[in-house]
């Protein structure tokens, strides 16, 4: 799932392909992915691309009628760019990963239109389209915590954040897009091991030394995620993330930082990775889940 790097960089790369172009036709593929009827997507037609910025995990193409094309890729959706791109619409198809085609007026001294293919692999359809006249309409973005990267997200209030959750667990707080937009299950527990700690640990229960060490990780590790995609294209993304990860995905691997291997438990509805030795005292954590059922 591309989090808060990824869609920066992706965004970055958009408003260079996609400011002051015209926007000809948006194709819906996957009926599915289109969440709002008013206004229509066909308002979007003969519009121009005025800027591509991101909100939290959210996609922003914003355009001259006033209107905004809001994208939330979600666990498998994923834009590619297109130079030319057909012109004739796609078919709904259960087999083509295609979702939405954004056709867009040829370059000049080019016949063949450009485009913007919005993808979304597997079964479990859950990538989302809004168009609406501010961002603030789509109930995702309305609902966003702070941005961790903007200068007002500061270590007091990353302090307030977490005295308000109270006993929950950091895992879950940091990934929460209510509490703080953009990190999702990857990047928390990269910076839950950059700060050494356990992705049980109560939000409420750190030292000032442990807030500052967790806001220090907050920021290097998705700062320095944004500054290695930064100028890459949207198909490098994937790669340049996953080579990046010192715990994600990497169970059973060992620990670039102490060696000790990569372990894994359930939470909530997906799976952790963490490093006992550098997190948890060498202690590997109880699968409540798994315990649960067994008894
Ligand atoms: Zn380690």
């Amino acid at each position: 799932m591309p989090e808060l790097p990824e869609v920066e960089a992706l965004a970055l790369d958009l408003r260079g392909r996609l400011t002051d172009r015209a926007i000809v036709k948006v194709h819906v593929a996957a009926f599915s992915a289109l969440k709002t009827f008013d206004p229509p997507l066909s308002a979007l037609e003969g519009t121009l691309v005025e800027d591509v910025t991101r909100h939290g995990k959210f996609l922003d193409i914003r355009t001259s009628a006033g209107l905004h094309l809001v994208l939330h890729l979600a666990r498998a959706g994923w834009v590619r760019w297109r130079d030319e791109v057909p012109t004739t619409p796609p078919k709904p198809s259960n087999k083509s990963p295609l979702a939405v085609r954004v056709v867009l007026d040829p370059p000049d001294g080019s016949e063949a239109p450009s485009g913007l293919d919005i993808t979304e692999a597997g079964t479990k359809k859950s990538l989302a389209m809004y168009v609406v006249r501010s961002p603030g309409d789509v109930p995702g973005i309305a609902s966003l915590g702070p941005d961790p990267l903007v200068d007002d997200f500061t270590p007091e209030r990353l302090r307030e954040i977490l005295t308000r959750e109270g006993r929950k667990q950091l895992k879950g707080v940091l990934r929460h897009q209510g509490t703080i937009a953009g990190i999702g299950n990857a990047y928390s527990d990269e910076l839950l091991h950059a700060a050494r700690m356990s992705p049980y640990k109560p939000a409420n229960s750190l030292t000032d030394d442990e807030l500052a060490t967790l806001y220090d990780a907050i920021r290097t590790v998705l700062g320095d995620a944004v500054a290695r995609s930064r100028g890459l294209a949207a198909s490098e993304l994937k790669g340049e993330k996953k080579s990046h990860l010192a715990v994600h995905g990497q169970t059973g691997k060992p620990c670039p930082v102490c060696g000790d291997t990569v372990r894994e438990v359930s939470f909530a509805d997906s799976s952790l990775q963490y490093c006992p030795t550098c997190q948890t005292g060498g202690k590997p954590l109880a699968d409540r889940r798994m315990s649960r059922l067994l008894k």
